[in-house]
């Protein structure tokens, strides 16, 4: 298996632009901000632009044929320094140098819009996308107008939660939208009951870590495998803050596809 990625529930990543604004709670301690402030980047913000990956299209098409070589489909994690589905920003490049086409600015929906074109068009048929949002109530603002009834068999729509609120707010939210759906709840600030899950294909749960990570309590796992697995939601557990080992019986890295 190719692994391109640290994160274990996927096989790479790909992030079109770097930059984001904070949603709620579960941003408090977001990696990729601290990242970005690390390497000198000032794309956090509402007033921010966004930066362009300029390497992404080569990097997918690298992807794409590096699956297609093995004969397997590979899961894209979309982002983890950014949000798929953030509005419409403004674009810098390496320089700090506004991105423009043709005498106009390129927006981040720019970028958006061409890499759902390109799955449409079937570009990717060995890559399956996971595009993970903190703004759900988005996704069908931004998805090309067919895919809200005929959505890519290739494409995964993701949702972040952190407690019984967000929980209870994204899955409401969810419904509106169609396709391969599936929860990131992490970094998990609070014990949160599944409940009935329609719709749902995959859960991954795990706590924060870094050095100002939150507490996570090992019966929150528990209670969330034992929810998942009576619901028959394939689970994977990531952790419990990278430090503390996880049990033999919380071990499970399920998949949905
Ligand atoms: S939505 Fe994601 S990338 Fe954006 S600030 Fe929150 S945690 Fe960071």
């Amino acid at each position: 298996m190719a692994q391109y990625s640290k994160i274990e529930w996927t096989h790479s990543t790909l992030n079109l632009w770097s930059g984001c604004t904070k949603v709620h709670e579960g941003c408090d301690h977001c990696y990729a901000e601290a990242l970005s402030h690390r390497w000198g980047n000032d794309v956090w913000g509402n007033d921010k632009p966004r930066k362009l990956t300029k390497s992404a299209p080569a990097d997918l098409l690298h992807f794409q044929r590096t699956a297609a070589q093995a004969g397997k489909v590979y899961r894209v994690f979309v982002g983890s320094m950014m949000d798929i589905f953030e509005k419409p920003m403004p674009l810098i490049d390496t320089k700090g140098l506004e991105v423009m086409s043709e005498d106009k600015p390129v927006l981040t929906s720019h970028l958006r819009q061409r890499l759902f074109e390109q799955i449409s068009q079937g570009v990717y048929p060995n890559l399956l996308f996971l595009f993970l949002t903190k703004r759900e109530t988005n996704i069908n603002k931004y998805i090309p107008e067919d895919w809200k009834v005929n959505p890519p068999s290739n494409v995964m729509f993701g949702a972040s939660v952190v407690n019984q609120t967000t929980f209870d707010r994204v899955t409401e939210n969810m419904k509106a939208v169609n396709g391969k759906k599936f929860l990131s709840i992490e970094p998990q600030l609070d014990f949160i009951k599944l409940g009935n899950l329609q719709g749902i294909d995959w859960i991954i749960q795990g706590g924060e870590s870094g050095p100002r990570k939150r507490p996570f309590k090992i019966e929150w796992a528990y209670s969330m495998r034992d929810e998942a697995q009576s619901l028959g939601i394939p689970y994977f557990f990531k952790q419990i803050d990278k430090i503390q080992p996880v049990p033999e019986d919380l071990m499970i890295k399920q998949f949905p596809f």
